[in-house]
Parts: structure tokens; sequence; C-alpha cells
């Protein structure tokens, strides 16, 4: 079991299988993002080998995310392999859904069992503005692959001001009346270059909600207002779908966090936002046995930091949201 000093029981890792992507969302990279040297990254067998250690100490909850994990060459065969490792009950994947048309088939058969599908907007000029160069079609085909496939199906958003705060919110909240979907709203949160734009376009889960319930009507906790992973949950009338918003800006949720991240070059990373991380790559490469890593993963996770400083000033500045994986 893997415990923090605050007495947090870690067991959900989300694991980033590479920096790439294929849109470039303005709230995530910048343009010209120069992504790292694929030799830097954690290969298929130090991933699976990861996966088995961290499955021993008690971690059974994995997410692959990226940048997009759908651009990773061997995908399909790393879930296969994941799956089959002895402690790993739940595989799900956060993805941009492009490729999902022609992946989610065989990524389910392997052992994937949910999809977080990332859409902003339904609108094709400002999902284009959004990320740069993407057709939201190509989202739908993938989300239409996903369901096809049986896979349970979430959606994100990150909602961002003057680009998709107003009929762009609310149409992805009307998706709720006519599907069993949960719809995610999330706050945008500020890292390195980028930290500027998104602190000045960040959206509150107070202003959303009330976005939503002027142009939709009341909305009702769901669950008693316990989380739901991350995200509160709230329904509209009648509707088979919920909304949940996810706060880690204005409504933190340190107390029940139970994750800890691998970024793609093989660090563990504590805390979303804050830059502490725990070299695992270096260790791994100079042939560290599996007592020695196990003893390296317990003891950064045992200093896993409690909140973020985002009210100090205090912002993670060594990498953009796309080398976390979110
Ligand atoms: N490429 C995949 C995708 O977009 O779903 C997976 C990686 S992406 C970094 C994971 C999640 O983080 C996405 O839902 C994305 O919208 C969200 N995200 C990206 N930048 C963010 C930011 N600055 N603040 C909050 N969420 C962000
Ligand atoms: Fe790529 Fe996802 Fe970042 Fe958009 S949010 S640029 S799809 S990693």
């Amino acid at each position: 079991m893997a415990i923090d000093r605050f007495g947090r029981n870690i067991n959900y890792l989300r694991i980033s299988l590479t920096d790439r992507c294929n849109l470039r969302c303005v709230y995530c990279m910048p343009e010209d993002m120069t992504f790292r040297p694929r030799a830097e990254l954690l290969q298929d067998d130090e991933v699976i080998r990861l996966v088995g250690l961290f499955a021993e100490l008690g971690f059974h909850k994995f997410r692959l995310t990226g940048g997009e994990p759908t651009v990773r060459a061997n995908v399909v065969d790393l879930v296969r392999r994941m799956a089959a490792t002895p402690g790993v009950d739940k595989i799900a994947m956060t993805t941009n859904g492009l490729l999902l048309d022609r992946l989610a088939g065989p990524l389910a058969e392997a052992g994937l069992r949910r999809v977080n599908i990332s859409i902003d907007t339904l609108d094709p000029d400002r999902f284009k503005k959004l990320t740069r160069w993407g057709k939201v079609e190509e989202v739908w085909a993938g989300i239409r692959a996903a369901e096809a496939a049986g896979l349970e199906i979430k959606l994100n958003a990150v909602i961002v001001r003057n680009y998709n705060d107003r009929e762009d919110l609310v149409d992805l909240a009307r998706l709720t009346l006519h599907q069993p979907w949960q719809v995610r709203f999330i706050e945008m949160m500020p890292f390195g270059d980028v930290a500027d734009f998104q602190l000045a376009g960040v959206v509150g889960e107070d202003e959303l909600r009330a976005t939503i319930a002027t142009h939709l009507g009341p909305l009702r906790p769901v669950n008693n207002g316990q989380l739901d992973g991350e995200a509160s949950l709230y329904q509209l009338e009648g509707a088979p779908g919920t909304i949940g918003f996810i706060s880690s800006v204005t409504h933190p949720f340190c107390a029940s966090c139970n994750r800890a991240r691998l970024t793609a070059d093989g660090r563990l990373r504590l805390c979303l936002l804050r830059e502490k991380e725990v070299d695992l790559l270096t260790p791994l490469r100079d042939g560290a046995n599996d007592e020695a890593m196990q003893a390296i993963i317990t003891d950064g996770i045992w200093w896993k930091p409690w909140g973020h400083g985002l009210a100090e000033d205090v912002i993670p500045l060594n990498r953009v949201m796309s080398e976390i994986g979110g």
C-alpha cells in the first residue's frame, strides 16, 4: 500500500504515454511546442515494468493520457499487456478522440474499459479556434466508435472565457438532456509558458453553474454532493445524463486525492499543480531492482504535497499540461 504523510491511500496512477499530440489546444500548449526525443521517453517494456511495480504497491486503477495517448505507437499492445498485469483492475484513457474511429474497437478488445473524450464546443469554427486545427466531426466519429465498442464514455470540456463560456457551455450541458453521458467542465489551470493566458481566461465553477441554470433550469446535486472521482455532479430536471465540475482552482479536492502521475519521461509527478517530481527513469535504466524501485516510489508518495499555491501566485512552471497529462 502506498500511503502519504497525510494518511491518504494513493492507488490511482495516470500515465502519460507521450508528450506529443495531433492538436495544439490553446489552453494546453504553445503552438511551437517542442517535444522530447523519443529515447528520453519510457519505452514499452519500461512502462509495463513500472505498471507491475505500482500494482504490487496497491495501485489498481490506471489512466492513460498524453499528450495524446492514441498517437503512441503500440498503444493497443500496451493496453493488452497492462490488462494482463496482476493487480491491474481498471484501465481508462483520456483522449481527444480523433483516432478513436479506428482504435476504439481494438482498445476495448485489448482491455480498455472507459474513455474520457475531450470536446470543448460543438461548433466547428470555435473547435478549430480552440484546438488550432481540429475538426469536431472527427471527435464525433470517435465518440460513436467508442459507443459501438461498448466503452463507458465521459465528455470533458475546458471552459475558456471569450472562447466557449456562453452558448458552447450551454450546448454541451444540453447534451445530458438527451444522452446518458457525464459531461464534465474543467476549470482551466495555469502552467509554464501558457500561464498568463490561462489565468486571464479561467471561468470558475460558480459562474459555470449559474450560466447553465439560467439557460437550462436548476441543477440538482447528485450523490448528496459527494465527489465522483474529482467531479462534483449535478443533473438537470428529467435528464438521463449528469453534469460534472472539476474545479481544481476554486474548489480543490486535496483531501480525497488518491492519484499520482507518471510523465512520459519517467518522472513521478505527485501533484498536478506542484513542481515536485521523482525521477524513476534514471534508476530504472541504471538497473535498480524491484525492491529498490518500490522504495523510491513509496518514499516519493510519502511526500506527496497537499494543496496548490495559486492563491500565493505559486504556479508550476517546469511543464505545460500536455507534458503531465491532466
Ligand atoms: N490529449 C488528451 C485530451 O485532450 O483529452 C489527453 C491529455 S490532456 C492534457 C488531458 C485533459 O487535460 C483534457 O481533458 C484537457 O482538456 C485538459 N487540459 C489541458 N490543458 C488544461 C489546463 N490548462 N487546465 C485544465 N485542463 C486542461
Ligand atoms: Fe493535445 Fe489534449 Fe493538450 Fe489538446 S488538451 S493539445 S488534445 S494534449
